[in-house]
């Protein structure tokens, strides 16, 4: 084969990652943040009973079928707020970049965080400017702020530290910065405090959410972002039509207007998931690990061992991430040279147990 079709892509995409996790067949697979308790039955239902003009015609546009049960979950029913969705929060997140970003601009992040998001900003040719967090995990607001950014991009809980930024800097950001304050709230539904409250402060920020992680959907692939009407519509515009399926939309709607089997299932199982993590977080302790404090449905484990921890969990068919070579700039990581462990929190006998176990063993 020549190599004349390679040599015509845009300069940096050879170099551009593939999204390519540890993809070992495990029995357990607590690696990739999604609920470990499956779908809400109305989703499952809803699927399972499509009409055949779920696949044969287009989804709606824009999913103006779901915009205000999306804002009433969101909490932020109020005029000139509005909402845009995407396929996942990955294509909020790409479109936000793409609607507001100038190829040459920069957007800045403490890190690390989402690892996708120097990869879709160099997609959309950002700058990533990559800032340290504060000890503590908590975001340098005051150096975030002086990066300028055209975007600047705020986490909470993080990905993969599990940790949640402090409300007095977030509000920090929010006030001083001068572009778009993107803020990913993929697990929110996990944390002990939200800021979609934020967006009534300034016509800047935009808040990205995901039916990925607490509503059990990650397969369907929906994300959503709430935010001023001007700002989200033409993130829309950046985003183009028909990113939500027919059946994706179906599942959402049954999602929300079928309570037990909907609503309340995402919520008692986001409960459930946040006993399990205090008593994984507490049973990792008692085998001499140090988790950080999670605010998320995952716990981030640093030790330097994290390489060799997930080849023997894996070998006992449980499947974690294993970060390496992150950066050393707060203390819990530099003790660990920036290696981490991060494991998905689920039902506590068939999943938490085995890998205390497996845990347990690997470490004597
Ligand atoms: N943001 C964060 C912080 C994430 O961890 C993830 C998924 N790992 C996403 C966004 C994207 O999720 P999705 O595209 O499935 O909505």
């Amino acid at each position: 084969m020549s190599d004349r079709g390679s040599a015509l892509a845009r300069a940096g995409i050879h170099a551009l990652p593939l999204y390519a996790p540890d993809a070992a067949a495990c029995a357990i697979d607590l690696s990739d943040n999604t609920n470990l308790w499956g779908a809400p039955p109305a989703a499952l239902r809803a699927v399972n009973e499509l009409p055949a003009s779920s696949l044969s015609r287009y989804p709606s546009l824009y999913s103006e079928p779901l915009r205000d049960a999306l804002l009433r979950y969101a909490g932020v029913q109020a005029p000139g707020v509005g909402v845009v969705t995407g396929c996942g929060s990955d294509d909020i997140l790409d479109s936000t970049m793409r609607a507001f970003g100038v190829p040459g601009e920069s957007i800045a992040f403490c890190a690390p965080t989402f690892s996708m998001i120097p990869v879709l900003a160099r997609l959309n040719g950002l700058v990533p400017v990559e800032i340290p967090f504060a000890n503590g995990f908590d975001i340098d607001a005051d150096r975030l702020v002086e990066c300028n950014a055209k975007i600047t991009y705020l986490c909470s809980p993080n990905n993969p530290t599990s940790t949640a930024i402090s409300r007095a800097a977030a509000e920090h950001v929010v006030a001083h910065a001068k572009g778009i304050v993107l803020i990913d709230e993929a697990y929110a539904e996990f944390a002990p405090e939200v800021f979609v409250d934020l967006i009534a402060r300034s016509e800047h920020v935009v808040v990205a959410r995901t039916f990925s992680k607490a509503f059990g959907l990650a397969g369907l692939r929906v994300g959503y972002a709430v935010g001023s009407n001007e700002v989200v519509r033409l993130i829309e515009r950046a985003r183009g039509p028909y990113k939500v399926s027919s059946v994706a939309e179906r599942a959402v709607l049954a999602v929300f207007s079928e309570g037990a089997d909907g609503l309340e299932w995402v919520a008692r199982h986001a409960r459930l998931t946040m006993e399990n993590r205090a008593r994984f977080i507490g049973a990792l302790r008692g085998l001499g690990l140090d988790p950080l404090e999670s605010a998320a449905n995952f716990v981030m484990v640093p030790t330097p061992r994290a390489p060799e921890l997930q080849r023997a969990l894996s070998a006992r068919g449980i499947l974690v991430r294993a970060f390496g070579g992150m950066r050393r700039d707060v203390p819990a990581l530099s003790a660990s040279n920036g290696a981490a462990l991060r494991i998905g929190v689920g039902p506590w006998e068939e999943m938490m147990v085995p890998t205390l176990d497996a845990l347990r063993e690997a470490l004597t």
